[in-house]
């Protein structure tokens, strides 16, 4: 199972999310793809690669079936998920069938992500539910943003998972205001970006 983001920083539903819906779907590893770039978000850089990607070590070293692949940060330019996805396929072989675990936003906009056909015809996308969009919420979503037949489709992919209000970019904002973030960080996370100095202006 693949679940790519930008992980700036990765926060508790990133790290307890994807090992319940590997477990569901039967998916023997979860390949956690940090980006580089992600091709929509652009207008704000994120932290420097080398330490977001120590985060990410830090914050699934406990989950057994969990690996980093940091082919999206050695590739020159924004990180299409196309690029990777053939990438992975040639890897792992043609046999091997590639989940996609996405949020909720994610999948509202996939329109608008590079060769998003072809991306479902290579993959099985799952999606995770995430504020605002609860279970009912992205049902609703789905049929009245997309055709019947498309809406169908992804209603049919959407996981049941816990409904965390938790996103890195509220994070971010919790640091400047110097809130506490016990309850959405790993201790090892939090003790990271601390003795990194990180997050503590807008970037
Ligand atoms: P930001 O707030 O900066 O947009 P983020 O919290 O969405 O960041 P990403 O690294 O971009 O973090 O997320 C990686 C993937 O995890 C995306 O598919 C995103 O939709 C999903 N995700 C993030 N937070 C949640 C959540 N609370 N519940 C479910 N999925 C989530």
């Amino acid at each position: 199972m693949i679940f790519g983001g930008t992980f700036d920083p990765p926060h508790l539903a990133h790290t307890t999310l994807p090992p319940i819906v590997a477990k569901m779907l039967g998916c023997e590893l979860i390949l956690y793809i940090p980006a580089s770039i992600n091709p929509l978000k652009t207008q704000t850089p994120p932290t420097p690669s080398v330490h977001r990607l120590s985060m990410l070590r830090l914050a699934i070293a406990s989950i057994p079936n969990a690996l980093i692949d940091e082919l999206e940060l050695h590739r020159e330019g924004p990180s299409f998920t196309i690029d990777t996805l053939e990438a992975l396929q040639n890897k792992y072989g043609p046999e091997t069938k590639l989940h996609l675990l996405i949020g909720a936003d994610a999948a509202l906009s996939f329109e608008k992500w590079k060769d998003w056909q072809r991306i479902l015809e290579m993959v099985e996308p799952i999606v995770m539910p995430r504020p605002p969009y609860d279970h009912a919420t992205l049902i609703r979503e789905f049929n009245s943003l997309f055709k019947p037949e498309q809406a169908a489709y992804w209603i049919a992919h959407i996981a049941e998972v816990p409904y965390l209000d938790v996103s890195a970019s509220d994070i971010r904002q919790m640091l400047i205001n110097g809130q506490d973030l016990s309850q959405f960080l790993l201790p090892e996370v939090a003790h990271y970006l601390k003795a990194n100095e990180l997050y503590q202006m807008t970037h």
